[in-house]
């Protein structure tokens, strides 16, 4: 049963299996996960506001009262981590990259959401970021009695250098957090394409569950990792194409939406895409 999140805060509550829930932003807004155990519950990202994770933690409350008893921040993306003041617990975990770009980047990464989605600016324009306490450079296994979170770091410069993913191998469960969207074009603008495409690979093989939480879109199985290879490939090849020709760069942004147009948000996300290609093949 899908349950649209208290107070209309464009949410809605999934389950995904016994007593795990993902949280689906409408419009391309971030995702979230909830995994309860037979000791507490695990947040997985905090949504864009404290708004959102307050809605996020009331729908929770409908399903559990065991304690929240840690928060994963997956990346330091504010969409993904401006809710952690509304998360019922001192232990937030993160990957030590992404502690890193919030201390030195979280204000100018405030200014750029506000002026995406200046609707959201009076709730995130002067918010006290809650920085996360426990900092992780590999792997951290979660045990919660009867469920177990395997959290990784991708290992690689991918959608950022600070991607965490979370694994639940007793559901089959990936939450692949923003390494992944579905029928979206990522945010490009911290990310390395070639890392960020043999991350995906390499999650993709390793992975034997059915169920694949993406950072942004609906919920789907192990396709969505190819479908996010594909994109990010066809991207790339038509961007080089235009280069090798001697082509100018607004060729190479019209060639690339030629690859990704169809996905939701491409026409404002592309040049991202161009300006990391071309600099990476032309140094420049
Ligand atoms: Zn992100």
């Amino acid at each position: 049963m899908i349950t649209e999140l208290p107070h209309a805060t464009g949410v809605a509550q999934v389950p995904l299996a016994p007593g795990v829930y993902a949280y689906l932003g409408e419009h391309g807004m971030p995702n979230a996960v909830t995994v309860e155990g037979r000791d507490g519950v695990v947040v997985i990202d905090s949504l864009f506001t404290p708004r959102h994770a307050a809605h996020m933690i009331e729908a929770l409350r409908a399903t559990t009262d065991k304690p929240v008893v840690a928060l994963v921040n997956t990346h330091f993306h504010g969409d993904h981590v401006f809710g952690n003041s509304a998360v019922p617990t001192d232990r937030i975990i993160a990957h030590r990259s992404a502690h890193e770009r919030l201390l030195t980047g979280g204000d100018a990464y405030r200014e750029l959401l506000c002026g995406v989605r200046p609707d959201l600016a009076p709730e995130i324009g002067d918010l006290e970021f809650v920085l996360p306490t426990e900092l992780i450079d590999d792997r951290l296994t979660l045990d919660l009695g009867d469920v177990r979170l395997d959290i990784r770091h991708s290992g690689r410069h991918a959608h950022t250098t600070g991607d965490l993913v979370v694994e639940l191998p007793s559901h089959g469960i990936f939450v692949a957090s923003d390494l992944v969207f579905n029928g979206i074009l990522p945010v490009a603008r911290d990310g390395d394409l070639d890392g960020w495409i043999a991350v995906l690979a390499e999650q993709r093989d390793g992975f034997t569950g059915d169920v694949v939480v993406p950072g942004h879109g609906v919920v789907g199985g192990r396709e969505l990792f190819d479908r996010q290879i594909d994109v990010l490939r066809g991207v790339i090849e038509k961007v080089t194409a235009v280069l090798s020709e001697g082509g100018s760069r607004d060729e190479a942004r019209a060639a690339a939406l030629t690859a990704a147009g169809a996905l939701l948000h491409a026409d404002e996300r592309i040049d991202a895409y161009v300006n990391l290609i071309w600099t990476k093949e032309t140094n420049l």
